[in-house]
């Protein structure tokens, strides 16, 4: 038998962790990295965060599961913080965000099909979008890279450009549920949705009584220095999934949503095993205590400025290799010449600082929210070693 025990759908490299401290990575050999890709914008509070395991480790031995045929104190708890923050008045939890994406889909449709006009079904989405890997949520992308060997895909769905509101508005017919978009598209290259798009979808959706979806799985929960991004735009959606930073390591995601835009989702229409377990919620309320206070995203927003200030400046010195700086707080990309992939095993193997790859030639730094003035030189030292030291022909695998 050649295949390998883990299914062999990741490309893994050869730096194998074991242990986390704070902002670094240890590998299986004791050597430490500095940890700027944060398991992809999910580590907001590092890796062993004393009030985070503290959590999960006294909820542990307290109350780990129960079913959702329950009443839930822990969920009710959390839920509640979530509507006091946020627009939404509802909360169904989730174990992932492909899922926080699944109860949105089926929150837009039902929002329709109970009550409203049951011809509309279709979601407009948005070209280069990221929203999971579940059938339904590979989907709602247009990437064919998501989509090849697993048709028949989910009908239903609809792609136009992504900051175009022309197309967005043309695309409008008798069948649209609503619009599903990443106010800053993540895996799609740290992409920002202009503020006059974002003002427009909300103005349509009002317009036609169809709904404004956020995908914020990856900007969301204080990821770009605003609690959620749409804070940032001043313009709320009506359906928002969340997760990644949410549990900050601990699996859970969440889909908010208004109570007219939930009026389809009754008793009996949803649900998941797992999905809002006192585990999760404990560690969910950790983060919280830490990430949803407004000195917390400030510091965000003025280390954000700080780390993109000095790539800015950095990028001068090496205008065969990078093109430009993007994003807002701590997500950030750097956009380079070429295929960025080469360069994030440079920077991970010589010099032990760990970003991540995004389409349209995106290295993405999005390292945990915790990180220090010291973080953002060390890992500014580690990017200009690599970049002097980068051999495109030689690290080419
Ligand atoms: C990561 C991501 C998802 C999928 O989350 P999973 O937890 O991997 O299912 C969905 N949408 C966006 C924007 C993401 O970045």
């Amino acid at each position: 038998m050649s295949i390998t025990p883990l299914m062999p759908v990741y490309g893994r490299c050869d730096f194998r962790p074991v242990r986390g401290d704070h902002c670094h990575l240890i590998g299986e050999d004791g050597q430490r990295y500095l940890d700027f890709a944060a398991g992809i914008a999910v580590n907001a509070l590092g890796h062993s965060h004393a009030g985070l395991t503290g959590a999960i480790a006294r909820q542990a031995e307290t109350l780990m599961h129960v079913s959702n045929l329950y009443g839930s104190p822990q969920g009710e708890h959390l839920a509640q913080r979530l509507v006091d923050l946020t627009f939404a008045d509802t909360v169904f939890f989730t174990n992932s965000g492909a899922e926080a994406v699944e109860c949105t889909i089926k929150t837009m449709r039902a929002y329709h099909q109970h009550g409203g006009d049951a011809n509309r079904f279709e979601i407009i989405t948005f070209r280069n979008a990221f929203h999971g890997r579940t059938m339904g949520t590979i989907s709602a992308s247009n990437q064919e890279k998501l989509h090849s060997g697993f048709h028949p895909l989910l009908p239903g769905f609809r792609y136009v450009e992504f900051d175009d509101l022309d197309e967005a508005k043309a695309a409008i017919g008798p069948q649209t549920a609503g619009f599903l978009v990443e106010p800053i598209q993540g895996e799609g290259g740290v992409r920002m949705a202009s503020q006059g798009f974002i003002e427009g979808l909300r103005s349509l959706c009002d317009e036609h009584d169809i709904l404004l979806a956020f995908d914020e799985v990856q900007c969301g929960v204080g990821r770009i220095g605003s609690f959620y991004a749409y804070e940032h735009y001043g313009i709320a959606p009506d359906v928002l999934a969340s997760a990644k930073g949410l549990g900050g390591g601990f699996p859970i995601g969440a889909c908010l949503a208004s109570e007219k835009a939930a009026r389809g989702m009754t008793i009996g229409t949803h649900g998941s095993t797992y999905g809002g377990n006192p585990l999760g919620v404990a560690a969910s309320e950790a983060v919280l205590d830490v990430v949803a206070d407004e000195a917390f995203l400030a510091n965000v927003r003025a280390k954000g400025d700080r780390l993109r200030g000095k790539l800015e400046q950095f990028i001068g010195n090496y205008p065969d290799l990078f093109e430009e700086v993007r994003g807002i707080g701590l997500m950030i990309g750097l956009k380079l010449k070429s295929e960025p992939r080469d360069f994030v095993a440079h920077l991970r193997d010589a010099h032990h600082a760990l970003t991540v790859s995004g389409s349209d030639n995106i290295l993405r730094i999005v390292p945990p929210l915790v990180i220090d003035d010291g973080h953002i030189d060390e890992f500014m030292d580690k990017l200009s070693a690599a970049a002097a030291s980068y051999q495109p022909a030689e690290v080419a695998k």
